[in-house]
């Protein structure tokens, strides 16, 4: 949570952020133990500038196989808020807008987002995953089935079928 009133009233001067959330769920990804974020705010003629240190472990589904991928994310970010009147173009513009009768910010979605935009978006438990049998759905990185495989197709949405 970020405290507008007091960074407002106090400009240029750096406001620390030091929180941590309980293992996260979206709806691609999953972050196990603790999010840590670190950081300070400063507020400079109605803009408010956050740096982030974002530290998680982040779960994802392997694309082919399913099975989890674990992968430590740590990430430095820059992230600018302006109120929506010193904002040309909110469309275009790189800028988050921050509601000048708010006190409170939380960081938490801004934190959830910038992770989301820094995963894989084809994850894989290794480079040379075997995937899923598309016929009798066994992990062929385990154990072999006796399934006769198709050339044809790609058995990434036969898997999918199944699922569905
Ligand atoms: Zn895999
Ligand atoms: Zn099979």
């Amino acid at each position: 949570m970020l405290d507008l009133k007091r960074l407002r009233a106090t400009p240029d001067r750096p406001q620390k952020i030091d929180e941590s959330y309980e293992s996260v769920t979206e709806a691609s990804f999953s972050l196990q133990g603790k999010v840590r974020v670190q950081g300070e705010a400063v507020h400079h003629r109605q803009k408010i500038s956050v740096g982030l240190q974002i530290e998680a472990t982040v779960v994802q589904a392997c694309s082919r196989c399913l099975n989890s991928v674990l992968s430590a994310l740590r990430l430095d970010e820059l992230l600018e808020f302006r109120p929506a009147s010193a904002v040309e173009d909110p469309l275009t513009s790189e800028v988050y807008i921050y509601n000048l009768e708010e006190a409170m910010l939380d960081l938490k979605p801004y934190v959830m987002g910038l992770i989301s935009n820094s995963l894989t978006v084809k994850p894989l438990c290794r480079p040379d995953c075997k995937g899923l049998c598309p016929k009798c759905g066994q992990d062929l990185n385990t154990k072999l089935c006796g399934c006769v495989r198709e050339s044809q197709g790609d058995p990434r949405f036969k898997v999918l079928e199944k699922l569905l």
